[in-house]
């Protein structure tokens, strides 16, 4: 591969060290070497001039969900073109390479490689899956047998290179575990060096127990745990920040190592049924769908939801964000109070009407509070995670965190904290945590994911009704020495691969 060399850039090597102008040679996929700016001439390098540029290594996206879309869509547009040249999927304990018949976690490695992605790949392996394979959709936590058969398939994907073990307590069948079955499979951490990631059972009114119980599974595994998607979830909850932070900060002098991740937005992006009170908050999506088929379920939930109103937020702050069903699509980007008024119907019944016609359709809803984020942003073990999966920039509807995260993470936590912060915990904190060797940082001899961006121009607002774009600022994005990203021409490199993570002592 010739080599090339990226000229008078301001340097954000990952280290969170401050910028300095300099010259980065790349050869071989690798970084060859580092000079400061212009101080010689490198004669027989290509160069492309960073002059008034700013040089990153690719940023890493420590909680997406491109299990599937990698496969269908490698060109992986809608992540790519906001720099991120790694992503960790298989997260909220759902890993579709345990889905697949033929061998799993090889057979899924392989095909990754084969479709040639734009981004590297690396993946969780994930206890809905696990429990869906070993138990089906069994509403009771796990007898011992079918606990010891899970922690065996996970044992077995983290030695073949998965990169650590994920869970959903909030989503079925998840919500049937208890902390014992979900201890009895972290065991299979023991020894690995690798994180147990977590969608917490609550993240609103049992934040607190949910974390105290994330520690107690991470202390059963590695002793490593990362809060998927940290927040305060219903404005009810939004006054137990402190207090979520404190009981972090006291499980920490345990000798447990915790870090988190965040999507920087207000809104979160999740089914619709999020919305609805007790007992429906805690019934499956299938659940749901099958019971309003009746029109007796349909009155009693509508008669319910006008009374209570939906949980943790109001109707113009919940858009519909997806949905399968054709006639529905005059929805999207709009809020429900929009469409029921546009339609003549009550909001509650509107909302019913929706979870009626689909299996969960998916929304947007301001259920987040803006100064908890920026008090989330603060902290220097938080690093983004969109929380996303693929998209091309043709789809009609979308949370604008699967296009704009990076853009966004980098001018908060920028503005919060310090640029080169932001870079650090958006390169090499993130590959130190899930041990991406190699990468994160630039300095001789590590690989040259990279990523070319203008400073000023780089940032991406909180924009639900027209989200899918680029965002602005990203000039070139290389995957292994080799450019995969221009605005000019798009996705126009393959060389991301899967990433075999091996296990470690601790
Ligand atoms: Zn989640």
């Amino acid at each position: 591969m010739p080599g090339f060399l990226i000229s008078h850039v301001k340097l954000y090597d990952g280290t969170g060290a401050p910028p300095q102008t300099a010259d980065v040679a790349v050869s071989n996929g690798v970084i060859a070497g580092i000079t400061p700016g212009g101080a010689v001439s490198h004669s027989g390098l290509k160069e492309i001039n960073g002059d008034g540029l700013c040089l990153a290594p690719g940023f890493i996206d420590v909680h997406g969900h491109s299990d599937s879309d990698i496969l269908e869509l490698p060109g992986a547009d809608s992540k790519i073109s906001q720099g991120i040249t790694t992503e960790i999927a298989g997260n909220c304990g759902f890993s579709d390479f345990l889905e697949r018949n033929d061998g799993g976690f090889e057979s899924y490695a392989r095909e990754v490689d084969a479709a040639k992605p734009a981004i590297n790949l690396a993946c969780l392996v994930g206890h809905n899956t696990l429990r869906t394979l070993v138990m089906g959709e069994t509403a009771r936590p796990a007898y011992p047998h079918e606990a010891e058969k899970m922690r065996r398939l996970a044992a077995e994907a983290l030695a073949r290179g998965a990169a650590g073990l994920s869970s959903g307590l909030w989503y079925s069948p998840g919500i049937f575990a208890d902390q014992e079955e979900v201890c009895s499979l972290a065991s299979a951490l023991r020894g690995t060096g690798k994180v147990y990631a977590t969608h917490l059972r609550s993240e609103g009114d049992t934040l607190i127990e949910s974390i105290r119980e994330a520690c107690a599974i991470a202390r059963a595994g590695s002793g490593l745990l990362q809060i998927s998607h940290f927040k305060t979830w219903g404005s009810t909850n939004w006054g137990k920040l402190a207090g979520a932070l404190s009981v972090i900060e006291e499980e920490r002098k345990t000798g447990l190592r915790i870090t988190l991740d965040r999507y920087p937005y207000l809104y979160a992006g999740t089914g619709l049924r999020m919305c609805l009170p007790a007992p429906w908050s805690a019934m499956t999506p299938e659940r749901i769908h099958s019971l309003l088929q009746s029109e007796e379920d349909r009155e009693k939930l509508a008669a319910e939801l006008k009374k209570t109103g939906p949980s943790g937020c109001s109707w113009d702050r919940i858009l519909l964000a997806g949905t399968d069903v054709p006639a529905h699509e005059k929805y999207l980007g709009k809020t429900i109070l929009q469409s029921a008024s546009a339609e003549g119907v009550d909001p509650a019944e509107f909302c019913v009407r929706l979870l009626a016609d689909e299996l969960n359709p998916f929304a947007m809803s301001g259920l987040l509070c803006g100064e908890n984020l920026e008090t989330i942003l603060k902290q220097d073990s938080v690093m983004p995670g969109s929380d996303a999966g693929l998209a091309s920039f043709q789809v009609k509807s979308a949370h604008p965190r699967k296009f704009g995260t990076m853009g966004r993470f980098f001018r908060m936590t920028a503005g919060l904290t310090s640029p080169e912060e932001a870079v650090r915990r958006m390169t090499s904190l993130a590959a130190d945590v899930f041990h991406l060797k190699g990468r994160g940082r630039i300095a001789p001899g590590y690989i040259a994911d990279l990523v070319l961006f203008d400073e000023q121009r780089f940032q991406a607002p909180e924009d639900y009704a027209d989200p899918v774009r680029p965002v602005p600022g990203i000039e070139a994005v290389w995957v292994s020495g080799e450019l995969a990203w221009t605005p000019g021409g798009g996705s126009v490199g393959r060389s991301g691969r899967f990433l075999r993570i091996p296990n470690r002592k601790e």
